[in-house]
């Protein structure tokens, strides 16, 4: 009988596209994917070092893994590992710890899955994390996320990504359409491009050899996919070509997120990010002229030390009169060995709580605000597989999230529908989905 191989996956859409990769070679050698609750032989756990509490998350899944399957192999993966391996060796249970550099090679470390005596570590230094592994999910989602680029050369002082990813380095181009053309051909209606700095893309053993415009450009004209969605991209490096590109084409949608983490620039200057919030600024005016249904998403970091209050507040001013859509709002937490760990000006808790739910609040008046200007719009809606209280949601290419009666039928299909009024849960409803959208 086969072995079964469980996964859990925390942390970003880039962990999700990893662990199906991760899971394709399980599945390769011979193993059998089942669910979480299902007795596997081998839990596979790929852990963030973003997320708050990584290492009580970790311990919890771990717990359940066990709670389920009580002789289980437990196998420990992704930046967290990378970062802390010896604080998760200590975690009872857990029988093997492989870093960034190991983490592809995962069926050449696991033997006959008999639990160790000792959790094993294999953890190179982040520098051994040269290679660019290619993933993307597949299957599991009605949309695919491709990783095309990996690691980051930036040195915000507040990121341990540099850390537990390593440096900046990507897929060929050749390499990503012809994934392109493979999810395409399975059936997948819509990829998002991602990356850990996804703007960054081109460089491959240390050198610059191409653009993410050029990603962009080559990605536009292969047949068979009807959207392309950019996960995030740096203010600096979404420039003036790439949204020009954008409004005019048919695939790439009108939606961008933009981190931009703080709107005051004596904070930008202290996170070291590349850039100044006029610029930002310019990058949301030349979107909204050319593309005037465009969907702007916003990173922002409350409570970074060296945050008074009148800094909050201009991020806040900064914020509310931009033009754009909606926020993703993180507290500030320390990260060890990260510059702004040590800074001085340690904003309180309960004021990094009460800005964060000021910007909430402000998200979802950005929300509210852009939903009504597409009243009365028709657009393409991709319809996805949940079906919650007798309802099934989907994805506008402007990123509208709509909500319509659910309909086995229209899960994974692309409709033309008109947007009618704004729910009391916030989400958009609809009327006229039946007809088919063309390309
Ligand atoms: S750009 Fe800055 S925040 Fe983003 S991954 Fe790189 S170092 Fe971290």
């Amino acid at each position: 009988m086969n072995k079964k191989v469980a996964f859990y996956t925390l942390g970003c859409k880039l962990n999700f596209s990893e662990t199906s990769a991760i899971g394709r070679q399980f599945k390769d050698a011979g193993f059998e994917t089942v669910s979480f609750i299902d007795n596997a032989d081998i839990y596979i756990i790929n852990t963030c070092s973003v997320t708050d509490h990584a290492d009580k998350k970790c311990r919890k899944v771990v717990q359940e893994a066990l709670k389920y399957s009580p002789n289980a192999y437990i196998a420990i993966v992704g930046c967290y590992a990378q970062l802390k391996p010896k604080e998760i060796s200590e975690i009872p249970g857990v029988d093997i710890v492989l870093g960034a550099a190991e983490k592809f090679r995962i069926i050449e470390y696991i033997t006959d899955l008999a639990k160790e005596p000792n959790t094993r570590i294999f953890n190179s230094p982040i520098e051994a994390a040269r290679e660019f592994v290619p993933s993307f999910s597949f299957g599991d989602r009605t949309r695919t996320f491709l990783k095309v680029q990996d690691g980051c050369d930036y040195l915000c002082t507040f990121c341990t990504i540099p850390l537990a990813r390593g440096s900046s380095r990507s897929d060929t181009i050749e390499n990503v359409l012809h994934r392109a053309k493979e999810v395409a051909a399975s059936g997948v209606k819509e990829i998002v491009l991602t990356g850990v700095n996804l703007g960054d893309f081109g460089i491959r053993d240390g050198e610059r050899e191409d653009r993410f415009f050029d990603l962009v450009k080559a990605l536009d004209v292969i047949d068979g996919i009807d959207r392309i969605r950019i996960s995030s991209i740096e203010p600096n490096l979404l420039s003036d070509e790439i949204i020009q590109f954008v409004a005019r084409s048919d695939k790439f949608v009108p939606h961008f997120h933009i981190p931009l983490q703080s709107g005051s620039n004596k904070i930008l200057g202290l996170m070291r990010r590349r850039y100044k919030r006029e610029l930002y600024a310019e990058r949301v005016s030349l979107i909204r002229k050319l593309i005037p249904d465009c969907c702007i998403g916003v990173d922002v970091i409350v409570g970074f030390p060296g945050e008074t209050r009148d800094d909050f507040i201009d991020t806040y001013n900064f914020l509310n009169e931009l033009d754009i859509s909606y926020l993703h709002v993180f507290n500030y937490s320390e990260r060890d060995n990260t510059p702004a760990a040590g800074m001085k000006g340690k904003v309180p808790g309960s004021q990094r709580s009460d800005r964060s739910k000021m910007l909430h609040s402000l998200s979802e008046k950005k929300r509210r605000a852009f939903y009504g200007t597409q009243i009365g719009k028709s657009e393409s809606v991709l319809f996805e597989a949940d079906h919650k209280e007798g309802f099934m949601h989907g994805f506008s290419r402007n990123y509208v999230k709509v909500k319509t009666p659910y309909d086995p039928l229209l899960v994974n299909e692309l409709r033309s529908v008109k947007f009618e009024n704004i729910a009391a849960d916030g989400d958009m409803e609809i009327s006229e989905q039946s007809e088919v959208f063309a390309q």
